[in-house]
Order: structure tokens, then sequence, then C-alpha cells
């Protein structure tokens, strides 16, 4: 058994390795409650989150839906003319300068990245950029000169492993930043690919390939499993597909794609029953692998899966207590969300502040697709709750803003009526769920749900009109 003893006169010390969402919000939260913290970060302030993944993603993904937009106003009654020499009035092309959009998207990220830094620098944060690796469990060593000969040694009570993750490569299928690429190689792009293959239908792949699609790529999205999204929401999904395929996606299902070779103009993608697919540009889109090779884990006796991933409780503690892990190189959920509440429970609890342990059943997610898909809570315990799906179309917002697509269902328990879970496909459904995950938070019942006033017409109104829909469930079910 371990004993740790704290000397309370002075003041703590924490060590954090990776300045993503993890790392980042734990290091405002040691210096909020006066320890005296270090960061080390390789790359930049912010991480692979900031840097290459959520906000250049989600960036991207703005500029399509602006562009969705414009496609779908003439539905509205938009016309867009433009008068030719003749005086004739011409309709105009929407071009898309896939330049200018990239040249935008990094610098946001950069300069969020920056003034994440400089947050850090106000709190009182000292930032090391080097590679950082433990040395037993109480220091981290950080090569920093840019030959790795320099050191720095920093000695902690409490060390914070925040690492991340990386874009998970096939032998057989090598990114290679011009054809074949990864999601963070996707912004090297000049121009919007003649024909993208979009590999693996999980929350990346369906998220470029919606997101391309709307920027007027052809795209064919290969999915090794019968459905998009594997693992979410059954009528999510669905209604994903139809937009894809009314979109003129090719959705190949059930495909598991063998290899990709970079032809020198295109690429050709080989599936598992030996057909090809012929494209211009390829995105592998197959999951991300735990940053913790030669870390130094193992020896400071850190427990890792077999997948590489650190092994940690729910308060992000791992084997070794005064060792924590957060983020996508950890055991729990992979969203920059849970990295940020574990970064600041792993340093409260570690300087004995109150936490509230994680509980994954609570996390809002969203699917920044087109429409939207965001999920919290209980959605798939059938054998305890009860669930009910009103149709987007009903909602006379929807129809105002022309809306075909979505649906709000909310799941509640059958002896209570708590609200317990929620699915919205809409747009910005991303927004929608709060309320959703306020209620499955504070538990509410549906009828104190439908109590509260939503705006007159508003998309939020099927929230309230759902949970009416379910008065009674509790006495229903006969409990
Ligand atoms: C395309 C894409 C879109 C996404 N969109 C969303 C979204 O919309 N919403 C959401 O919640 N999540 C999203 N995610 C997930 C999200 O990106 C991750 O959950 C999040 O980045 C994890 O944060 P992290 O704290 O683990 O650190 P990361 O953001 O992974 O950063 C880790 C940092 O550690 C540094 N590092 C690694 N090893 C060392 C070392 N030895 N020494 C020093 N520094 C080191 C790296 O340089 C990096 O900066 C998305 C992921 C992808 C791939």
């Amino acid at each position: 058994m371990v004993i740790m003893t704290f000397d309370f006169a002075r003041k703590q010390t924490i060590a954090i390795i990776g300045g993503g969402p993890g790392g980042y919000e734990a290091a405002l939260a040691g210096a909020q409650l006066g320890a005296d913290v270090t960061l080390v970060e390789s790359t930049g302030v912010g991480g692979s989150a900031v840097l290459t993944d959520v906000v250049p993603s989600k960036t991207l993904i703005a500029t399509a839906d602006a562009a969705r937009a414009i496609d779908d106003a003439g539905e509205l009654g938009v016309q867009f003319f433009a008068r030719g020499d003749s005086g004739k009035p011409l309709k105009p092309e929407v071009a898309i300068n896939l330049l200018a959009i990239n040249k935008r998207i990094l610098a946001l990220a950069g300069q969020q990245s920056e003034d994440m830094r400089e947050r850090l620098i106000e709190a009182g944060v000292n930032i090391i950029s080097g590679h950082g690796r433990l040395e037993g469990d109480d220091a981290i060593v950080v090569s920093t000169g840019p030959d790795g000969t320099d050191f720095d040694r920093i000695e902690a009570d409490t060390i914070i492993v925040s690492v991340g993750a990386s874009p998970r490569e096939l032998p057989s299928a090598k990114p290679d930043g011009d054809r074949v690429l990864t999601w963070k190689q996707m912004y090297n792009m000049s121009a919007v690919p003649e024909h993208l293959i979009v590999v693996g239908s999980g929350v990346t792949g369906a998220e470029f390939a919606s997101a391309y699609m709307n920027l007027g790529a052809k795209v064919t999205l290969v999915s090794s499993r019968e459905q998009v999204l594997p693992g979410e929401d059954a009528d999510a999904a669905r209604v994903l597909e139809k937009v894809f395929t009314r979109g003129g996606m090719t959705l190949l299902a059930k495909s598991r794609a063998e290899s990709v070779e970079n032809t020198g103009h295109g690429v050709t993608v080989t599936l598992s029953d030996g057909s090809t697919v012929e494209g211009s540009h390829c995105l592998m889109a197959v999951g991300g692998v735990p940053n913790t090779r030669d870390l130094g884990l193992e020896d400071a006796g850190v427990q890792l899966a077999d997948s590489g991933h650190i092994q940690v409780n729910r308060v992000g503690r791992t084997s070794v207590p005064n060792i924590y892990a957060v983020g996508d190189c950890t055991n729990l959920v992979p969203l920059a969300s849970v990295s940020s509440m574990l970064g600041r429970t792993a340093v409260f609890h570690a300087m004995g502040d109150a936490v509230i342990p994680f509980a994954e059943h609570k996390i809002a997610s969203n699917i920044f697709t087109s429409p939207e898909i965001a999920t919290v809570g209980w959605t798939n315990d059938a054998k305890h709750s009860v669930e009910l799906k009103l149709d987007l179309e009903e909602n006379p917002r929807a129809k105002m803003m022309g809306v075909k697509d979505g649906f709000v269902k909310l799941y509640a328990r059958d002896t209570s009526g708590t609200v317990v879970g929620g699915v919205v496909v809409a747009p910005k459904a991303s927004e929608l769920i709060y309320p959703i995950a306020m209620a499955v938070e504070r538990r509410l019942t549906v009828d104190q749900v439908a109590r509260v006033f939503t705006a007159y017409p508003s998309l939020a109104g099927s929230i309230t009109d759902a949970a009416r829909a379910m008065h009674g469930v509790d006495e229903r079910s006969g409990s």
C-alpha cells in the first residue's frame, strides 16, 4: 500500500504532459487552486483538438453549411442573378475557394492556440516547449532542443498525462499527405477534390463526407458495417443515409477497404471483395491510437490496456496514486469535452477539492454532419425506459425554415417519468441538446420539462411537445 503524505504549508506542484483540452483545463484548475503548475507541450497549446482536429473540422463544416444554405435558399424563394452584357439575368455559380477556406481555418486554429497559451501565462502556468517523458513516478524529463539534446527535469507531487491520440494508419493504406490523407492532412488540399473516397463511416468519416458533399465534391463513403455511424442511434443514422443519398453520395455498406494506392493522378481503393473504387483523393478515417508509447509509463507502474490506452478510474487516477491521465490517451470516451472535464476533475481530486466522478451517461455529444446529430444519456436501455420520437416536419418553425429532415427523441424511465436521455437530429442539434442534458443531469420528469416555456415558433418546441406527449408514461407502464 502506498501512503501519501502532504506538507500543506508547501505549494503543491503539478506537472502536465500535453496541452490539449485535458492538459489545458488541468493547468488552469491547478493554478486556480494555488498550485505551482508546469505544462509540457511539444506542438502547441490547445493540442490536436485546436490545431488539427476539432477546431479545423468545425470551421470547415461552418463553411460547408454556408455553401449548403446558398444552395437551399432557392427553395425559400431567394434567387441570385447577375446581369450579363446583353442585360439578360444570368445565374451565377457558387465557387468554393478551398485555398482561402483552408487558410482561414489554419489561421483561426493558430490564433485560438495562441489565445489559450496567453490565458495559461496570465494564470501563472509555466509552459515548457518540448517532448516530455516520465522518469519514475514523480518527475518528467523534457527534451527541449531541436535535436533532442537539451533537457529539463521537473519534479512534481502530481503528474497528469494528457498526450492525446494520433490517426490510425493501415500498412496497406499509408497516408502520403498528397492523395491518401489523414484528417490532419485535409487542410493541405488547394482545391475541392473531384472525387473524395472516405474510408470509415464513424463520426470523423461522416463529418468530412457531409462537409465535402456540401462543398460540391463527389463523395463515396466506405463503411465496413451495415449502417453509417455504427453504434449511434439507428433512426439518426437512417436520416443521415437518406440525406447523403439525396445529395448524390455513394454509400458502400459492409465494404472493408483492404488497400489504398496513390496512382499519381488519383487513388484506387481495393475492397475486401476484390472490387475497386477510383477517386481523386482518399481520407482514411479509421480511428485513433493513443500517444502512449515510449513515455515511461510502464516503468512508472502505470497500467495500460492492450490497446495502449491508460487505465483510469472516474476521477482520472491511474494505477499509480499520484499519476493521473485524461483525454484520448485513456480508456474513457475520446471527446474534447470529456477531456476538459476530466482535466479539472483530476486536479480537484489530487488537491483534495470536491469532485463529481465522471459519468458516461451524462455526456452530451454531437456529430457535426448536416443535419447535426446530438445525443445525451441512456438511449439504448429499452428494458427500463420508454421513448417518444417527434419528426421535425411537424414543427412549425422547421416548416418555415424549409427543414425536412430530423427529429427529437426523448427517453424516460418507465417507473418515474424521469428523463434519462435524448437524441436530436436537426440543424444546430448541438445547441438543442442542452435542455435535454440539463433534464438528465437534474433528473427532471417529462412533466417538469413539459411545463417549461419555449419560444413560439422554435425547434426547441419539439422538445416540450415530446415531453407533453409522454405525460403519464409512468402510470401507463403500470408501475
Ligand atoms: C476530426 C476530429 C474532429 C473532432 N471533433 C470533435 C468535436 O467536435 N467535439 C469533441 O468534443 N471532440 C471532437 N474530437 C475529439 C477531440 O479532438 C479529442 O477528444 C481531444 O482532442 C482530446 O484531447 P486531449 O486532451 O486528449 O489532447 P489532444 O487534443 O489530443 O492533444 C494532446 C497534446 O499532447 C501533446 N503531446 C503528446 N505527446 C507529448 C509528449 N510526449 N510531450 C509533450 N507533448 C505531447 C500533443 O502535441 C498534443 O498537443 C474530434 C476528433 C477528430 C479526430
